[in-house]
């Protein structure tokens, strides 16, 4: 069988691995000069590091299966890492649970209850069950008022980039649950890995075996439609170029399947043109020495512009990034925001006037590079009610397949949910059974 693959991210190049393994012909088609998408990396004079912050939790199996299998594992290093919470002009602890038993921003009673939500996480297993509970009202019934208010509420703020929020349970359920996985047991410190040369170490491993079984990857060639006769895909066009393909899977986001696909049914195009996404701004602040103790510090001041401080070299040690210290400092961005259009001087002038308020005592001197990355299609949103409309592995014709980080859900967009989401994509695919989304 002859697959043509649309996207060469992690899902693409992880997808072509699989195929390739079962002993099918693959073309790779990549739009950009080098594969990787969101999850590919800067040279910084000589230096890979990730574009976007990427952790691999201890707890991601098939992250670390892939990483075994492609023979990267002795560049796999796992540490300790710690979170903390800035609120109110003040940085607190925010890991064991001393530090949620001293959490000053709460009461004794609100703390337990905060505690409380994060262990009932945990027993609880139905996601169909937390599709059908609004957010805020999950948090509350377990947190209570205060604690949503003080916590949970400016938190939802800012990773939906809205003030009110209409989705279901599952987004906090899931993290929170993905969260602890890195943890034996609430009592237990937090454990993370990376890859030293960041994610694309990994992705360049899939892509080396990949060349060894013959699958052809093309950087910097966009597809510009799929192919379809009578109803079914059979290739694609690349270059003006028509080329045949027994199946096509896209793996790009899904508004732009929709527009790969002029000639397919109007309903499906439709439903994939509707499909929400939040998109990123995220600058990579390079200092010369440390800031923080934390890999996260999260942030419930609603005044200021990014929503955490990822001091991602508290988790992968500087000498494997050229001694550097690297802060990112996201802001995820609803799909109309006016702050996806600022141009890079505005947003670094608008970060660094908060990140001085938050960091008074900051030395504007330790700041060697200031780099503002951006996405449109990072995060699926999935609004109440909506599961019914998340796109299936195999599209309504024949010979075509999606993969796309909108069929994650309930999972949040990451590689472990990424990875294993090709393994339901290959057994589709190949007719193995299995479930279709
Ligand atoms: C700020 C941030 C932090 C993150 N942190 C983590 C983390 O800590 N841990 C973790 O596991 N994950 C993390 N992720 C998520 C992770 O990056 C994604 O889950 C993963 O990279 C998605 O891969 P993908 O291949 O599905 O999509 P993408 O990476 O979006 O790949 C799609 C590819 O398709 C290409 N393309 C688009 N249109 C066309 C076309 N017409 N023809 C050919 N090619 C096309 C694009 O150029 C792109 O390369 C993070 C992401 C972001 C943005």
């Amino acid at each position: 069988m002859k697959a043509a693959i649309v996207g060469g991210g992690l899902m693409g190049v992880t997808l072509a691995y699989h195929l390739a393994r079962a002993g099918h012909a693959v073309n790779i088609y990549e739009r950009s000069p080098n594969i990787g998408g969101l999850a590919t990396y800067l040279d910084y004079h000589g230096v890979r590091v990730d574009r976007f912050y990427h952790t691999i939790l201890s707890s991601d199996m098939t992250m670390q299966t892939l990483i075994r299998e492609t023979g990267v594992e002795d560049r796999l290093r796992f540490t300790e890492t710690k979170q903390g919470f800035y609120d109110s002009g003040n940085l607190y602890p925010f890991n064991t649970p001393k530090d949620f038993m001293t959490f000053p921003p709460l009461n004794l009673f609100q703390r337990f209850r905060l505690a409380l939500q994060v262990i009932y996480a945990q027993f609880e297993r139905d996601a169909a069950k937390m599709d059908t509970i609004p957010v805020e009202q999950w948090l509350s019934r377990v947190s209570g008022r205060g604690v949503v208010e003080k916590v949970w509420r400016p938190l939802l703020r800012a990773k939906f980039d809205a003030e009110a929020v209409d989705v279901p349970a599952t987004y906090i359920w899931s993290r929170l649950r993905r969260m602890m996985s890195t943890r034996q047991g609430v009592t237990s410190k937090e454990m993370m890995c990376y890859l030293i040369g960041g994610y694309f170490t990994l992705i360049e491993a899939l892509a080396k075996h990949c060349a060894d079984m013959g699958v052809a990857l093309s950087t910097n060639t966009p597809v510009e439609r799929v192919n379809i006769e009578n109803g079914r895909a059979v290739g694609v066009r690349v270059g003006g170029e028509d080329i045949a393909a027994d199946i096509v899977i896209a793996t790009v986001p899904s508004p732009y399947i929709a527009e790969l696909i002029p000639g397919g049914p109007q309903d499906y195009r439709d439903l994939l043109a509707k499909q929400q996404y939040l998109g990123v701004m995220c600058p990579l602040m390079i200092l010369n020495k440390p800031l923080t103790p934390y890999y996260v510090l999260n942030i419930t001041d609603p005044r200021i512009p990014f929503t955490a401080v990822v001091e991602t070299t508290n988790l992968i040690a500087p000498e494997h990034v050229g001694g550097h210290h690297l802060i990112y400092l996201p802001k995820y961005l609803s799909p109309n925001s006016e702050i996806a259009t600022w141009p890079d001087e505005r947003v670094r002038e608008e970060w660094m006037r908060y990140f001085k308020q938050m960091f008074p005592d900051f030395d504007e001197s330790s700041v060697v590079e200031f780099l503002v990355q951006r996405a449109r299609y990072v995060e699926p949103l999935r609004p109440m009610g909506t599961t019914n409309e998340i796109p299936q592995i195999q599209s309504p014709i024949p010979g075509m397949f999606v993969a796309n980080t909108v069929m994650l859900y309930p999972d949040l967009s990451n590689g472990e949910a990424v990875t294993s989401l090709v393994k339901r994509v290959i057994a589709v695919v190949l007719g193995q059974g299995g479930p279709s989304a």
